[in-house]
């Protein structure tokens, strides 16, 4: 695609990337056909090639509304698109920046900057923990849309693995999984300790600067990654520590991006990239380790019979950290049968703050993926963190037991 940048935007860095990528497509649409809004909004401006001529035409100056930022709004960020497109456009990266320059161009209507503005405060907040148990007990005097998404009263099942290890590793201390869903890091630093790996939690680290990041606040988000990146280094230096296993995708593709988004900041360029090569999705990392799991698993006389799952990898891990089909794999080998699911490359609507603010696209999609994942019966267990959006929305403890 030709395009000719604005005279004000020639020598902008960002801009000038952004153009690079719009360069590279070549109209084709195959990304179109697989992109989940367009399939349902039917509307090419809700699809990629859609988005990058409107990134397009506002950074060669032409005028946006509010329109455009809506078509840009309702995408989900999934990277579908980057997944099916043959000439290697890295539209998540264009959305990124396309989404600054009209934040700044467009002024969002009142409701839309407080929502926006509450969620990037709230979410990133200390206090987001105990809102979380204040608002767990007060659930029935909140509006649905709030109630619908806090957690049916979740405890850790356990302590944290008191064990020390040789090998270790660092667990992200994220901003609102540890609140919602606390079992899934205590259940992977359990398994770790299993295979003789210690994990640990920096209580000075936070959240990874996603819900920043995707809300039009740029800087704060460079923070919060700075301020992650303080607390890890200490500890990546000293030696024994191996990787930054993440397992919320959608953290886990932020922090795999620090070296990019840092690449500007003389002071942290070459931390931010030493960190992003060892951010990890735990798989990755527990796939060498595979034949001592399944040794320990076999030696357990104990150990109830394997499961059939209905697998949900999250856009982020599938399109964004590239280990599409690694999950399902790393299950089978461990006798866990895997039970193909339709459409499986599609999003849930999730997509961090997407079901808060885009609601009724964030539904449908929704509503097709448990259908998709549930279709098989009640053998079938989906296991990923989208499943909080699903679960709490639906109000089904059923979902949620088999989440941790
Ligand atoms: S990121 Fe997902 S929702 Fe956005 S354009 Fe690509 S496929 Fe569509
Ligand atoms: S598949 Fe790639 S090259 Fe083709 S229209 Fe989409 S982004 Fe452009």
């Amino acid at each position: 695609m030709e395009i000719e940048l604005s005279p004000d935007l020639k020598s902008d860095r960002k801009a000038n990337e952004a153009a690079d990528i719009v360069r590279r497509c070549v109209h084709c649409g195959f990304c179109t056909a697989t992109c989940p809004t367009y399939q349902l909004l039917g509307d090419e401006r809700d699809g990629p090639r859609g988005r990058i001529y409107l990134i397009k035409q506002m950074l060669e100056g032409e005028s946006v509304t509010l329109e455009t930022q809506q078509h840009l709004d309702r995408c989900l960020t999934c990277r579908n698109c980057e997944t099916t497109c043959p000439s290697g456009v890295e539209y998540g990266r264009l959305v990124d920046i396309g989404r600054e320059f009209i934040e700044k161009k467009v002024r969002r209507p009142m409701g839309q900057r407080l929502a926006r503005g509450l969620l990037r405060e709230g979410l990133t907040s200390p206090l987001f923990g105990p809102a979380v148990r204040l608002g767990s007990r007060l659930k029935s005097f909140l509006p649905d849309l709030l109630a619908s998404k806090l957690p049916m009263g979740e405890r850790p099942r356990r302590a944290w693995p008191s064990n020390s290890h040789a090998r270790k590793v660092i667990l992200l201390n994220g901003c609102v999984q540890p609140s919602l869903l606390p079992n899934i890091d205590l259940a992977t630093a359990w398994v770790l300790n299993a295979l003789e790996v210690q994990a640990v939690v920096v209580q000075t680290s936070g959240c990874c600067g996603a819900v920043r990041h995707h809300l039009a606040d740029p800087d704060g988000a460079l923070n919060q990654a700075r301020r992650n990146i303080d607390a890890w280094w200490p500890l990546l230096q000293s030696g024994g520590f191996e990787a930054v296993l993440v397992n919320a995708s959608g953290c886990a593709v932020m922090v795999k991006d620090y070296g990019h988004l840092l690449a500007d900041d003389p002071a942290y360029c070459e931390k931010a990239a030493y960190v992003a090569e060892r951010a990890l999705d735990p798989v990755v990392f527990l796939q060498p380790m595979l034949p001592r799991l399944q040794d320990i698993l076999g030696q357990n006389p104990a150990r109830p019979a394997a499961p059939n799952v209905s697998y949900h990898a999250p856009c982020t891990q599938q399109h964004g950290m590239k280990c599409r089909g690694e999950v399902e794999a790393f299950l089978t080998q461990l006798n866990v049968k895997v039970l193909p699911v339709a459409d499986s490359h599609l999003c849930c609507g999730s997509a961090g703050t997407y079901s808060v603010l885009q609601p009724a696209l964030a539904k449908t999609l929704r509503d097709n993926k448990i259908q998709a994942l549930f279709c098989r019966g009640p053998r079938s267990y989906s296991v990923c963190q989208c499943g909080l959006h699903w679960a709490s929305s639906v109000g089904q403890p059923s979902y949620r037991s088999a989440l941790a």
